[in-house]
């Protein structure tokens, strides 16, 4: 070994050290959270050339400090069924990060939603916020609340009382929340509404997601869908592939599903499956997006209905199955860890060429190991999702300046911030040694921009 592999070889071993010391640590402090001991896990490990190449990040007690909140809320919501009973539930906001800008991220409601699970997508939000270039930091909540069947005077009178609390804690300039897995434009307007109530003035810019009529944005609603496709265009591109003709499965039939089905048939391919979480739906003559807009964002149904429409289609009880269809392209978009290690063998046994992640942690540590020894294309939902909260930073500048862009306009800069995303990951992978790697490219990206903040701010 020459001097200088030495020194590179002591640097990277100090850095090891470090990561795998304060990741004792971290599962330490946080027992039983195994879903943010995962995100932790998965971002350390590829911080490691990063640390090695600048030690001031150790000295300065970067990951130590970016791994816990500067703050975390939880709070009891109260509210009354049509049945006349008292439910209690319980809301949380993650404050995790505010080194270049005011905490941003989306709330959830779903049962499954606990501190680890908020944690694990405020943790995530703080690199894919700075990935996007935008002045935002990061953060998430929601609560253990299920949407599910219940009545709209229900779903308002949960919402109202989960705001009366969260707005003590958020503002534009503070902490601006969005929508995320059961929060869409209709709880973001019953929210907004509630805010207004007590603040008493129209904060436009206090939550993003709104409807159009009240300081929304044209093409929020599309941003995460459309955004998931143009950077997996990017990456097919650099292969001399592309969408056009290609066999696609998708995930999940929410939000991110439904847009992402959409501009990848606009780009030429045919979508073939897609789901929610009781089972999957398979169309071989590809799915019919009219059918599924109406079932799921009008009608508030289950996926299986869809071969009521479509007899020739098949319907699966379970989720897994989906990940067993031949494709040349998966882009799950429905929730954390979808995707196994079995379920990406079988992936890859069907010769699927790219997999872009819309939902946040859709595939375990295990499944994305699966695919980067198979060299299969995998775009990262740090960088492949951020088109949604990249939007979201669009409506709050639209917000302040009192003005609203054409579909057209915001599209453009969304499809640009996706094209900078990618070639940002692509250049900082290659630049720390792991070419073409974009989970390393993605996470040093953001994690850079965030640390250098924090170093310049001082110990705090
Ligand atoms: P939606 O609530 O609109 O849709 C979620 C979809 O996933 C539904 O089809 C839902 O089925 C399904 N799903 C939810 N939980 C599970 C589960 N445990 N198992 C199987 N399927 C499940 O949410 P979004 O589309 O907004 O969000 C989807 C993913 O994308 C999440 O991981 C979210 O964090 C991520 N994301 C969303 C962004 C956005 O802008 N909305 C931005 C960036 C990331 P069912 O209806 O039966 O519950």
């Amino acid at each position: 070994m020459t001097i200088v592999q030495e020194v590179k070889h002591d640097a990277l071993q100090a850095a090891q050290q470090y990561v795998d010391d304060v990741y004792a640590a971290i599962v330490k402090r946080n027992p039983d959270e195994p879903e943010f001991h995962q995100a932790a896990k998965e971002i350390f490990t590829s911080l490691v050339p990063a640390l090695a190449k600048h030690p001031e990040y150790m000295k300065n007690g970067i990951l130590e400090r970016i791994a816990e909140p500067e703050r975390m809320i939880t709070f009891r919501v109260s509210w009354v069924d049509d049945q006349g009973k008292v439910r209690v539930n319980r809301g949380y906001r993650v404050q995790f990060n505010s080194a270049i800008g005011p905490y941003k991220g989306g709330l959830r409601f779903h049962p499954s939603v606990n501190a680890s699970v908020i944690k694990f997508l405020g943790f995530e939000q703080i690199f894919k916020n700075a990935l996007t270039g935008q002045p935002i930091g990061g953060a998430k909540g929601g609560s253990d609340f299920d949407p599910k069947g219940k009545s709209e005077g229900e779903i308002m009178r949960f919402t109202q009382s989960f705001m009366t609390e969260l707005c003590k804690y958020i503002g534009p300039d503070v902490d601006i929340p969005a929508g995320d897995i059961g929060v869409g434009a209709r709880e973001i307007g019953y929210m907004f509404g509630q805010y207004k109530r007590i603040h008493g003035g129209f904060e436009a810019g206090v939550l993003t997601g709104k409807g159009l009529g009240y300081g929304g944005s044209l093409a929020r609603k599309e941003a995460t869908g459309y955004g998931l496709v143009y950077f997996v265009e990017e990456m097919l591109k650099a292969k001399g592939l592309g969408f056009a003709g290609s066999t696609v499965v998708v995930s999940g039939s929410g939000n991110v599903a439904i847009y992402a089905m959409e501009k990848a048939s606009q780009l030429g391919a045919k979508v073939v499956a897609c789901s929610d979480s009781n089972g999957y739906i398979y169309d071989p003559n590809g799915i019919d997006l009219d059918t599924v807009k109406r079932l799921k964002e009008v009608e508030r149904q289950r996926i299986r209905e869809y071969v009521n429409v479509h007899p020739h289609a098949e319907y699966h009880e379970g989720c897994f199955g989906i990940w067993s269809i031949p494709c040349d392209i998966a882009l799950p978009c429905a929730t954390q860890n979808e995707i196994n290690d079995v379920s990406a063998r079988a992936l890859v046994a069907n010769g699927v060429k790219a997999v872009g992640e819309g939902a946040n942690m859709p595939s375990t540590l295990e499944a994305i190991d699966v695919f980067l020894n198979n060299d299969v294309l995998f775009a990262p939902a740090k960088a492949a999702n951020a088109g949604g909260v990249a939007v979201s930073a669009l409506e709050m500048a639209q917000n302040s300046m009192r003005l609203a862009w054409t579909f057209d306009e915001v599209d453009a800069k969304l499809k640009q911030i996706m094209t900078n995303i990618y070639r940002n990951s692509v250049d900082t992978a290659a630049a720390y040694g792991h070419p073409g790697n974009l989970v390393v490219g993605a996470n040093i990206a953001g994690f850079i921009k965030v640390a250098d903040a924090m170093v310049a701010q001082g110990v705090m």
